[in-house]
């Protein structure tokens, strides 16, 4: 079997197009298996041999075996789903996480960390290693190394059940967003939506073998019904079955229910936590983050909510007084995006329909290249023979002084059977392997834009663009470190709440004068982004941006909160309730299940950790300013970047890293200047 096993076979890049869902479960045993000899056999090497080389990097490379095995599995099932592969994933889940905590809590092996923590040799370390060696002594309690046997063992069980909760909730959302569509026949009905919109609808009907179009709940749909559909009646009805996916409300109420598995994550996690000696969820959250304390995050989110609060509520009267206009005296959940680019058009004349002409993608995509060129001095260029998943999958290679540095791997467009949302992630790292190689990385961009229909390229709407440019961030973060040491290379080790400084960051050139020239150009004409539309769309870009401060802080303090309050007798929905007496100036139907599809913090890594995106903001906006004072393509302040911060990944705490390129600790000034929020609302 492992002979013909192609998650067996060494290579290059995965070779996606022969991994079968047969080939996963065997793959994996085989890789615990052999990962669990050769750990046994480490271990019992004599003590003083157990260096830097023969513990660290012996164990790194049998972590690269086992992600060699899992990562195409993990990312096929996010990218690529099936009930086949679902149920092989599923099924490695319980063994992985009892690997994990095995290792985790292997008394020999912790000491063989202390001991070359406190060797001689440690104090010749460079300052990656020393971090690492901190990390992993960190990590070894944080996995329960110091608890009783019977504790250890309860921790091994909720860890496990925790992994499987997580992918149910993934599995429920997916599957609620796919169970429901609407068939229109009757053009009127999708009276207001643009001609883009609609061709793409039909051709989700014509994929269906259906006649006329069809409506899905895949985000593009979803937000072009809700920003366009002159129908009220269209718009409340999709609102319905998007805001209640996955719960006990709504068309489809009840059939994927992701409110048991939420109490139960939640459940888990504090017993977890108090396991380890916290007092809650959020704080054992923040043992591996910038932030210091509950207080402190409390306090920051609340200040924000604070100075945002004024604009927010002015935003909302000028939209409920605009709706009013037009006739309608009860702005709903269902207007807010349509009359929002009604006054949006009102106001600026800007149409984001029309700047799609000038963003078709591969315009986007070299001139972000050329961006990162200047900024940088790297070079990029697309690899056509590989092995994809799907055949809108693209390979490009970044090199620097003509040496080749990594690669990445680019899926844009929505489809079903695809995990929503937009992330990067770390497919291979950066690193020197026990033979001396230095192996490059490799990373995965995903996203879910609208589709190119028929022979049009893709044309991206500008916040499309944005998010690209937010996941490169990420990438070059990813791909451009020169650490070489796996721990610390790349993402590996940055404190959750500092990894969205590079991505943040880099949307900045999506706003910039200078950039938009490099990435915009009409796809027929070629002829770039005219002047007046330029200047209007820099006139909207702060357009609602006190509104939309105070939903992200929402969706923070109620994370927060979540875990940090957890027990105290109050259920998920009456904590949001309480977040929003707080924060927020506009309630959604009481109907509205916006949690039970809040992946983010239910199946991905962000709980207790929203607040990173805000936190991470207040480091990139002050980073950026330092280009404002410069000049944004200044090439040694671009170098300066790239060295100080994205070179040096985890291999230092991320305070040290700002100092060293900002020259002082960070501030949030640039930030609410950048989002036009500063002195009062007028
Ligand atoms: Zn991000």
């Amino acid at each position: 079997m492992s002979a013909n096993n192609p998650l067996l076979q060494p290579y290059d890049l995965p070779p996606f197009s022969e991994i079968r869902p047969e080939h996963v479960e065997p793959a994996i045993d085989t890789v615990l298996a052999d990962n669990r000899i050769a750990l046994q056999e480490l271990l019992t090497r004599p003590k003083e041999s157990l260096d830097w080389a023969t513990l660290v990097v012996g164990l790194d490379e049998l972590n690269e075996r086992l992600g060699r095995a899992w990562g195409p599995v993990g990312h096929l099932n996010a990218v690529k789903n099936s009930p086949e592969l679902r149920a092989a994933y599923e099924a490695c889940l319980p063994k992985l996480s009892a690997y994990w905590t095995e290792l985790g809590q292997n008394r020999e092996l912790f000491e063989a960390y202390r001991a070359l923590a406190e060797s001689p040799a440690a104090a010749g370390f460079d300052v990656a290693q020393k971090t690492i060696l901190e990390h992993d002594l960190r990590d070894f309690r944080l996995s329960g190394i110091d608890l009783l046997p019977v504790e250890q063992q309860r921790f091994g069980a909720i860890r496990m059940k925790l992994a499987e909760l997580g992918s149910t909730f993934s599995n429920q959302l997916l599957d609620a967003t796919q169970a429901w569509t609407k068939h229109v026949t009757d053009e009127a009905v999708l009276a207001g939506l643009t001609e883009s919109a609609k061709a793409q609808m039909a051709q989700a009907a014509k994929a269906k073998d259906l006649d006329g179009w069809l409506i899905t709940l895949e985000f593009p749909s979803y937000h072009a019904v809700m920003t366009y559909a002159d129908d009220r009646a269209l718009r409340e009805e999709v609102y319905t079955a998007y805001a209640t996916r996955a719960s006990d409300q709504g068309p489809n109420a009840g059939q994927f229910d992701n409110g048991p598995v939420m109490n139960e994550i939640l459940d888990l996690r504090q017993e977890l936590a108090r396991l380890l000696g916290f007092g809650s969820y959020a704080e054992l959250s923040l043992a591996t983050k910038m932030a210091e304390s509950t207080e402190q995050v409390l306090g920051f989110l609340r200040d924000l909510a604070l100075r945002s609060k004024p604009h927010a509520r002015r935003d909302l009267e000028e939209l409920r007084a605009f709706a009013a206009e037009q006739g309608l005296a009860d702005l709903q959940s269902w207007d807010l995006g349509y009359y929002s680019e009604k006054l949006r058009q009102q106001r600026y004349s800007l149409n984001q329909e029309a700047l799609r002409a000038y963003f078709p993608v591969d315009k986007v995509l070299y001139g972000l290249f050329a961006i990162v060129q200047r900024l940088y001095g790297i070079e990029i260029r697309e690899i056509e023979e590989f092995d994809r998943w799907h055949p809108d999958v693209r390979l490009f290679e970044i090199r620097e002084h003509g040496e080749h540095v990594g690669r990445f791997f680019l899926d844009l467009y929505a489809r079903p059977n695809k995990r929503g949302g937009a992330w990067m992630d770390g497919a291979r790292d950066k690193r020197r392997t026990a033979d001396g190689r230095l192996q490059s990385p490799v990373a995965n961009l995903v996203c879910n834009f609208t589709p190119p229909v028929g022979e049009q390229p893709a044309l991206l709407t500008h916040d499309e663009v944005t998010t690209l440019f937010h996941e490169f961030g990420h990438g070059l973060h990813h791909l451009l470190t020169r650490v070489e040491h796996a721990g610390a290379s790349g993402i590996n080790g940055v404190a959750w709440d500092a990894v969205e400084l590079p991505s943040q960051f880099m949307e900045n050139w999506c706003w910039e004068p200078e950039g938009l020239e490099l990435i915009s150009g009409h796809y027929q004409t070629g002829e770039p982004l005219p002047r007046d539309l330029l200047d209007k769309m820099l006139a909207a870009k702060n357009f609602q941006s006190g509104l939309m401060m105070v939903r992200q802080l929402e969706f923070s303090l109620f994370d927060f909160e979540l875990h940090a309050t957890h027990g105290d007798g109050r259920d998920i929905y009456q904590v949001l309730e309480g977040v929003r007496d707080e924060v927020a100036v506009l309630r959604p139907p009481a109907w509205n299940r916006f949690a039970n599809g809040f992946a983010h913090i239910f199946a991905g890594g962000y709980a207790a950790g929203y607040y990173s995106y805000k936190w991470a903001e207040v480091l990139s906006s002050d980073a950026y300013s330092r280009f404002e004072e410069e000049g944004v393509f200044n090439a040694e302040t671009g170098r300066a970047f790239r060295e100080k911060i994205l070179a040096r990944g985890g291999s230092q705490e991320p305070m040290v890293l700002f100092v060293d390129f900002r020259g002082r600790e960070p501030k949030i000034d640039a930030l609410l200047r950048h989002l036009g929020l500063t002195g009062a609302a007028a």
